[in-house]
């Protein structure tokens, strides 16, 4: 086994014309290490192709080019094994609506041959909150009930990668709370986690590293500390009361006059908290009568990634 829990190379997607839709690439040559034990992010807005690349790895989408390793083992080479090493929690509802949580986690044990006496379907329903609802139809259960069986589905064969398809997108606090205590404790043992969000604080605060896709590409691939000095680059936007004489100055700012006779003073709030821009305003004598803050967003980040290739 390699320090990289998963490799891909040159890996493109692109799905068949159906029904009047032209044909859809959806990745377009992606190149990605994801190390063993960490908490990996892929994180990109609506349609950037995060769920391909998750159910390729899944073996639910087959490729159109490229390699992947999971575990060690290629895909096409090593169907079997490479599949055994990953669970996938799905981003769509998809359950049995005549199996109650413990025949879901029997069957899914089942296709992975998971032996009987090896099975802890119990284990894994307690993990995730269920234990009372083991006898109940998945059709009864609620959506974020429905969530916690997925994610038990997932855990069924050990897997050593989880992967989690917008683990959170629509769920209420406790399932949250619920989720990433699961996902702290289960790579706290060693399990390697992927997630995908378009939440930026979602991965702030989840991951270890994070990738960023758009349009099918990975366009950034860094720590999440490094992609947070990136990302936090605020700009203060001052009215003055008056005309404007003197610019402020201060370590850290970059400071502009737009001609509207507003200030534009540019910062890194992770090192110069705001007060220190509104300290360098009032000392330069200027007045203030309206002030608001600009923060790149994620889809700045986007497109400042993109035009900077
Ligand atoms: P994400 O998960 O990042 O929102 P997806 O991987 O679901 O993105 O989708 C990437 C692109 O591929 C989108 O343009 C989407 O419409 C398209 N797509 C996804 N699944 C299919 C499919 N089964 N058939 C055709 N196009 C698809
Ligand atoms: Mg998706």
């Amino acid at each position: 086994m390699s320090a990289n829990a998963i490799e891909i190379r040159g890996l493109e997607k692109t799905y068949a014309a159906s029904r009047g839709s032209p044909p859809k690439r959806a990745l377009a040559g992606v190149d990605l290490d994801i190390p063993a034990g960490s908490v990996f992010g892929l994180l990109g807005p609506n349609g950037a192709g995060k769920s391909t690349l998750i159910n390729i790895l899944a073996g639910l989408v087959v490729k159109t080019a490229g390699q992947v390793r999971i575990w060690g083992f290629d895909q096409d080479v090593n169907p079997r094994q490479s599949r055994a090493a990953i669970g996938v929690m799905p981003q769509e509802l998809n359950l049995d609506p005549f199996f109650t949580p413990r025949a879901a986690l029997e069957v899914q044990a089942g296709l992975y041959g998971v032996p009987k006496a090896q099975r802890q379907s119990d284990e894994i329903l307690a993990l995730v909150g269920l234990e009372d609802k083991a006898e109940a139809y998945a059709r009864t259960l609620s959506g974020g009930m429905r969530r916690r069986l997925l994610l038990a589905k997932a855990l069924v064969h050990r897997p050593h990668i989880l992967v989690l398809d917008e683990p959170t997108a629509g769920v209420d606090i406790e399932l949250r709370e619920m989720l990433w205590q699961n996902v702290r404790r289960l790579n706290a043992e060693g399990m390697t986690i992927i997630l995908t969000t378009h939440y930026l604080e979602e991965a702030e605060e989840m991951c270890d590293e994070i990738a960023i896709i758009n349009f099918g590409e990975v366009v950034a691939r860094d720590s999440t500390a490094n992609l947070l000095e990136r990302l936090d680059a605020k700009t203060m936007i001052i009215h003055p009361e008056a005309a404007v004489n003197v610019l402020p100055e201060g370590p850290g700012l970059d400071v502009s006059a737009r001609p509207d006779g507003t200030l534009a003073i540019s910062y890194h709030s992770h090192h110069t908290p705001a007060e220190t821009v509104l300290e360098a305003v009032r000392g330069a004598g200027i007045r203030i009568r309206d002030v608001k803050t600009e923060q790149a967003d994620l889809q700045d980040v986007f497109l400042e990634l993109t035009r900077s290739r």
